[in-house]
């Protein structure tokens, strides 16, 4: 039985509008390409793409021949106005390396652009990194927030996840294996032991997913750079449970005691899973207190 419905966009290479076609090309296995998106491909009159190398080979394994221009967010100001003034009149085509384009890959300037300038803007869903890696690793998915790279220096790297240490949703990250030890660690110290799992070479033949909790999989790869592409996915914090004052305390006292009270809230408020504001309120009436006992108590 056919799912296809009345209401489909024809992709018919013929009669293909004019218009930014954003195409999402596999991730590793050719097979994903979708019937759709091989026909937009070869019936455009333009492909935008990251590296006509990796689209050439995408193009030859389909027999088309098309057109293509290197196209980043960052390409010469002169390149979006050509892309867009082409898309007024003919099919173009947008492609990144593999994947879907715009999601930690070039072109939302240019779908901008192409917006404001009226141009027909069409979607051609298929792979993509992250939403497979979610299909695989066996946690929640009601709710998902895509965070991309962590930056790869230290400092920034935990300021990002101490941003997201109480977001309520699976955390999705790319990542290479050279880094996944130190990102691993840093995810660990940053949100707590939650459940997680490290998916790679997704769609290729040595297709794996590691599922384990953080201080696992951090154990894991400490030393063990592994090969190829990777996705992190991280659960989300457990529900808060009823954390005594003792506690909060005892860990604000610990946690002042090696950090400043920045770093030392961000930590203790991931850990125990409160909300921030909170933490941060006792943290300073904590060193207020601290501050009048070395004082001697003079203002009683
Ligand atoms: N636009 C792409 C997408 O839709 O997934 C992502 C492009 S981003 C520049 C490349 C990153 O995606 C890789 O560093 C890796 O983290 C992830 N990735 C891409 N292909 C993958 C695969 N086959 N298995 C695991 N991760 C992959």
């Amino acid at each position: 039985m056919s799912n296809l419905h009345t209401d489909d966009k024809p992709t018919d290479t013929v009669t293909l509008p004019s218009g930014l076609y954003i195409v999402a090309t596999p991730i590793g296995n050719l097979g994903d390409l979708s019937p759709r998106a091989a026909a937009v491909l070869a019936g455009a009159a333009l492909i935008a793409c990251e590296d006509t190398r990796v689209t050439a080979k995408l193009l030859a394994h389909i027999g088309a021949k098309v057109p293509m221009l290197p196209y980043h967010d960052h390409s010469a100001q002169s390149v979006r106005p050509r892309i867009i003034e082409k898309a007024l009149v003919a099919p173009v085509a947008l492609v990144s390396d593999a994947g879907t384009p715009l999601i930690s890959d070039p072109g939302y300037k240019l779908v901008q652009a192409a917006r404001e300038a009226g141009v027909n803007i069409v979607t051609v869903p298929g792979p993509c990194a992250a939403i497979a890696a979610l299909t695989l690793a066996g946690l929640p998915t009601d709710r998902f927030l895509f965070a991309g790279f962590l930056p790869p220096k230290g400092g920034p790297r935990a300021a990002v996840i101490a941003e997201l240490a109480s977001v309520p949703a699976t955390l999705v990250f790319y990542e290479s294996g050279p880094r996944l030890g130190a990102a691993l660690a840093a995810l660990h110290q940053g949100l707590g032991d939650r459940p997680a799992a490290v998916g790679r070479e997704l769609t290729k033949r040595f297709e794996e997913c590691v599922a384990g909790s953080l201080s696992e999989l951090a154990a894991r790869y400490a030393d063990a750079p592994p090969r190829g592409e990777i996705v992190i996915t991280i659960g989300p914090p457990a529900p808060a449970e009823a954390v005594s004052a003792e506690t909060l305390d005892a860990a604000l006292v610990q946690a002042m005691g090696s950090a400043s009270l920045k770093s030392a809230v961000a930590l203790v408020a991931a850990r125990l899973g409160l909300p921030r504001g909170d933490v941060y309120a006792r943290a300073l009436a904590l060193r207020e207190g601290a501050a009048e006992s070395l004082g001697g108590g003079a203002g009683d």
